[in-house]
């Protein structure tokens, strides 16, 4: 379904968006990945699904860096016909002791480097009148929790730019879309199971299962696949008209 085409997923060393890139790849896009840690490794495993991938390095913190990532995809492949936002962080204090840098971290990584793609790539989208743009908001996009004031904020602020743009892109082939996901067990999450284990002196199978029964009624995490075959249905022909939603993937976690 997407020979041809482009797709640029940030953050996708790992988790979430590695699953993402994947399922993209399955339908035959190139891929740009982007992200820390063993880009090698990921780059291997989306090559093997037979694409031309290439990873740029990016600090998505960094809005020069994110300019040169746009420029290294436009020069590679011609233009970026998928974005995915997915890079992001997450850091839980109470907001009297929220340290400022990792609040300007969180705020930078999870909701301006959207701006910053998103404001680099809907020119050519647009000149295409085609663009699919896919933003990994959060079931926090939707609802808050205590201590993680600036990732709610982010995710929230996230999801009501994807309705701005997907208002600006309305009458355009380029739809903007954000996906909420509940939890998925990936680094981000194993770090905070590890520290409720350590905090409450738990096993880490108990810290787990804590965790999804506080949030998630399935008792199920999502999966990178389940939200990969997401962004491929919000890539499709039938999603044509599918234009600033925040579709939760979340096992229930907003319904109640
Ligand atoms: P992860 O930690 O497995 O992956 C995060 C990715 O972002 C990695 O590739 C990492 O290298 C990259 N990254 C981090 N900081 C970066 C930076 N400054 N510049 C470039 N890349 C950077 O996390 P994940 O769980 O796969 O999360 C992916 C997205 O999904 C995030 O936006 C997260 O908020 C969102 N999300 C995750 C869950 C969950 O339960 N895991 C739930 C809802 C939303």
């Amino acid at each position: 379904m997407l020979e041809g085409k482009t797709a640029l997923v940030t953050g996708s060393t790992s988790g979430i968006g590695l699953g993402i890139a994947k399922s993209l790849a399955r339908q035959g896009a190139k891929l740009v990945l982007n992200g820390f840690g063993d880009a090698e490794a990921a780059r291997a495993e989306v090559a093997a699904l037979g694409v031309e991938v290439v990873h740029h390095g990016a600090d998505m913190s960094r809005p020069d860096e994110i300019a040169q990532m746009m420029a290294f995809a436009a020069e590679r492949f011609g233009r970026v016909d998928v974005l995915v936002n997915n890079a992001g962080i997450q850091h839980v204090s109470p907001i009297e002791h929220f340290d400022p840098a990792r609040w300007d971290a969180v705020i930078a990584i999870n909701l301006s480097s959207a701006f910053h793609t998103m404001r680099l790539a809907i020119p050519a989208m647009r000149q295409a009148n085609w663009g699919r743009i896919i933003n990994i908001a959060s079931a926090h996009g939707l609802v808050a929790s205590p201590d993680k004031g600036a990732y709610v904020a982010a995710k929230h602020g996230l999801v009501g730019l994807t309705k701005t743009v997907a208002l600006e892109t309305a009458t355009t082939g380029v739809t903007c879309n954000a996906i909420c996901p509940g939890w998925v067990l990936t680094p981000l999450v194993q770090k905070q199971i590890d520290a409720r284990a350590e905090k409450e002196g738990l096993s880490p199978e108990q810290a787990r299962r804590e965790l999804l029964e506080e949030k998630q009624p399935s008792l199920e995490f999502t999966t990178p696949e389940e939200l990969g075959e997401l962004a491929v249905f919000l890539c499709s022909k039938a999603a044509n008209n599918v234009r600033g939603v925040a579709w939760n993937v979340d096992g229930g976690w907003v319904a109640r």
